[in-house]
């Protein structure tokens, strides 16, 4: 009943002309399913599964995390996309059970996400083994992506492992400038691209996303920033892979028409920003969405930017 009023109240993304993009849900955990179904997401496009492993003494065991999976795959329609990220665990968000390999003194440059992974491949082995399991007769489509890919032969691991496993949807987040820049070969092994503009733009920008104040370097809206995305969306098209953005400039509505006109064919945000991203698109035809793009990448910082936005789509303003 839930399912149903959300669908009558919102239904799926589309820009004005009508062109599909589908509006997703980050979690953190079967918790945070009701507010993705109730605010009409259409799936869930980015799960961080480093909640179930964060502040315990050893890790979750497979029944566990079988179960804390199979909850998102059974919680929207029959082929609905659930996309789950596997460990993102290192650096500012440490392990109990697995110590860093020493001192790092710039954590967010150290081993983290899939870098921690080549060094406990049973951890990512018994992670995707139970998610196989738990997406075994579930009614959605279940794909897995690895964070902090750096570059193809990151992707072609990662993906190997899931194939192990028995998984067949496995993709890449591109959030180091380093997998942006070289999409078009990472997209031989990964099936689809998610574009993590938290961490794209903390390392496109050299400005720490855990430390306050440094203002318009920490903005996605750098034209910097701008051009990845638009560089890895273009090479994602070229391949014919998906390529989604799942980073804060989701849930920004100027800025996700921006991200649709460079190609972008879904986004993935907080389940609270969903409503406001759907009204947006609903006013902006994909033209409209082009020519922002455009416009926005012909600016020379983040205000410039915005304010080239707004103007080439008023409607939202
Ligand atoms: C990102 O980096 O944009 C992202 C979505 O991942 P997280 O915020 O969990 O690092
Ligand atoms: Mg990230």
């Amino acid at each position: 009943a839930r399912r149903a009023a959300a669908e009558q109240s919102s239904g799926p993304g589309r820009t004005a002309d009508g062109h599909p993009v589908p509006l997703l849900a980050n979690i953190g955990g079967p918790k945070d399913l009701p507010a993705a179904v109730d605010n009409g997401a259409e799936g869930v496009g980015l799960y961080r599964t480093e909640f179930l492993f964060l502040d315990r003494e050893d890790a979750p065991s497979h029944q566990e995390q079988v179960a804390a999976y199979r909850a998102a795959l059974e919680a929207f329609g029959p082929g609905a996309k659930v996309v789950v990220r596997t460990l993102d665990a290192g650096a500012d968000k440490p392990l109990a059970f697995l110590p860093p390999p020493g001192e790092e003194p710039n954590p967010a440059l150290g081993e983290r996400g899939l870098r921690m992974m080549h060094r406990h491949p049973e951890m990512l082995s018994s992670q995707l083994s139970a998610l196989a399991e738990a997406a075994r007769g579930a009614p959605a489509e279940l794909s897995v992506m690895a964070p902090m890919v750096t570059d193809a032969e990151d992707a072609e691991w990662f993906t190997a492992r899931a194939a192990e496993a028995g998984i067949e949807r496995a993709g890449v987040m591109v959030e180091v400038p380093a997998a942006a820049l070289r999409a078009r070969h990472l997209a031989r092994d990964a099936a689809f691209f998610s574009i993590g503009t938290n961490d794209l733009t903390q390392y496109t920008c050299a400005a720490d996303r855990e430390v306050g104040g440094l203002g318009r370097f920490q903005d996605s809206w750098q034209p910097a920033v701008l051009e990845l995305v638009a560089t890895t969306a273009r090479e994602a098209e070229a391949a014919g892979r998906p390529c989604g953005v799942c980073g804060e400039a989701a849930a920004d509505p100027l800025l996700a028409c921006v991200l649709v006109g460079m190609g972008v064919t879904t986004l993935s945000m907080g389940a609270t920003a969903l409503p406001m991203v759907r009204a947006a698109l609903a006013r902006a035809t994909r033209e409209q969405c082009r020519r922002a793009a455009e416009a926005a990448l012909e600016a020379r910082g983040p205000s410039e930017a915005r304010a080239a936005a707004r103007t080439a789509l008023p409607g939202l303003a």
